[in-house]
């Protein structure tokens, strides 16, 4: 707290935090969102389509350059601070300073002009909850050090090296998703991302005032990572189903969904399913945009349960938690839709709500969720925010 009394901003707390490790003052400071994967589920590896949400959730990270061959980091919420001069990965504690130190390699072994430096992190962003709180650090951490060193880089091959950070200095298999959503996210306004093109555009959302919740299942199913990769297989199978007639069409992009239902006695059952699923949700992005357009956000919300409906009959991607809290969402005046966001299999569902049915909406579905399955859930509300950018 101020003198003044007020809460500090994150400016003044990651200031702070870097002059008290550091005992200098930090040159350039920045901020990237945490975000929310609002429709079109398990798209973005199939070349497809995804309205996403960058949320008011934040990673602040300030720099300044290092007098010595060592980086140092420190974050608000790890006791220990890193000093290292040799960049390679950590590999037992203090593995969080992968993220930024990933950033960093991949710049220098890009070619960009940058050197040692010395970090700070403060953010609000929850950690695990399913709003990417590790490409919020990265896309924060590549435009502190754009600042820094004072060299520019197309903001969509900037959140290119993000993910790529996270996939072979970290070690962590995430799509481009969170780091688009991250750096292109607007107050107001779906982001849509086509995974093919990488073009990207903010819809407005036409129907004033919206919150999101994602709303945490507290449970994670243990075969997560091989269901997944399983998933994944099972599109590309699909895939390979059509190219073989048509060499064409490479990914499930380029299958329409009538050429899909009229391919059915054909096409394996599961690999139809999984491919119900893929291109449905593509389909369903692309009508969203219009309804969201129209102010049309009961229409929309319709979408949101389809699209859960889907994950639990075609991509088999949600269990007995993740429907009950779209259930009991349904059930509470003020919400549009709900649905499982993210990978699956546990984890968090988003649910688009009126702001005023907040608090209605935080109680009842913490209450119910406890009656109907025994277990505590956490609800984050956000609003949407605007992407990242230097200070
Ligand atoms: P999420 O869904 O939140 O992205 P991940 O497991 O992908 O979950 O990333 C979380 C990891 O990112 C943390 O365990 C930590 O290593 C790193 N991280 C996120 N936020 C911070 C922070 N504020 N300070 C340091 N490390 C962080
Ligand atoms: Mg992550």
């Amino acid at each position: 707290m101020s003198m003044a009394g007020t809460a500090d901003s994150p400016l003044d707390i990651v200031t702070k935090q870097f002059e008290s490790i550091y005992k200098t003052s930090p040159t350039v400071f920045s901020r990237a969102p945490g975000r929310v994967e609002v429709l079109g589920n398990h798209t973005d590896y199939n070349e497809g389509v995804v309205l996403s949400a960058a949320i008011d959730r934040e990673v602040w990270v300030a720099v300044s350059k290092s007098s010595s061959a060592e980086c140092r980091l420190t974050s608000g919420i790890f006791p220990e601070s890193v000093v290292i001069s040799k960049i390679e990965p950590l590999k037992s504690r203090n593995r969080w300073a992968n993220y930024p130190l990933g950033v960093y390699r991949t710049l220098l072994d890009r070619g960009y002009p940058v050197a040692p430096f010395n970090l700070a992190i403060h953010s609000t962003v929850p950690l695990g909850a399913g709003v990417s709180s590790s490409a919020a650090l990265e896309v924060a951490t590549a435009l502190a050090l754009c600042g820094l060193f004072g060299f520019e880089v197309d903001p969509a091959e900037l959140a290119k090296i993000c993910q790529s950070a996270e996939n072979h200095f970290v070690g962590a298999n995430c799509g481009l998703l969170d780091q688009f959503s991250s750096m292109f996210g607007r107050a107001g306004h779906l982001l849509f991302s086509d995974f093919r093109s990488l073009y990207h555009n903010a819809i407005p959302i036409a129907a004033g005032d919206v919150t999101l919740a994602i709303t945490l299942s507290g449970v994670t199913h243990s075969l997560v990572a091989g269901e997944y990769n399983s998933r994944r297989r099972e599109c590309f199978e699909a895939a390979k189903f059509f190219q073989a007639k048509n060499p064409e069409q490479k990914t499930l992009r380029d299958v329409s969904m009538a050429e899909l239902k009229s391919a059915q006695a054909e096409l394996d059952p599961q690999f139809f399913k999984r491919a119900m699923h893929v291109v449905g949700e593509d389909e369903r992005v692309f009508s969203a945009i219009e309804l969201l357009k129209s102010g049309s956000m009961k229409e929309f919300g319709a979408l949101l349960y389809q699209s859960h409906e889907s994950s639990i009959h075609n991509f088999e991607n949600s269990c007995r938690e993740l429907d009950i809290l779209v259930d009991i969402a349904k059930s509470i005046a003020g919400v549009y839709g709900a649905r499982l966001t993210g990978g699956g299999f546990g984890g968090a569902t988003l649910t688009v709500l009126k702001t005023e049915a907040k608090d209605r909406f935080g109680e009842t579905i913490v209450q119910e969720y406890k009656k109907r399955t025994g277990r505590n859930t956490t609800v984050h509300f956000a609003r949407i925010a605007d992407g990242a950018s230097i200070v």
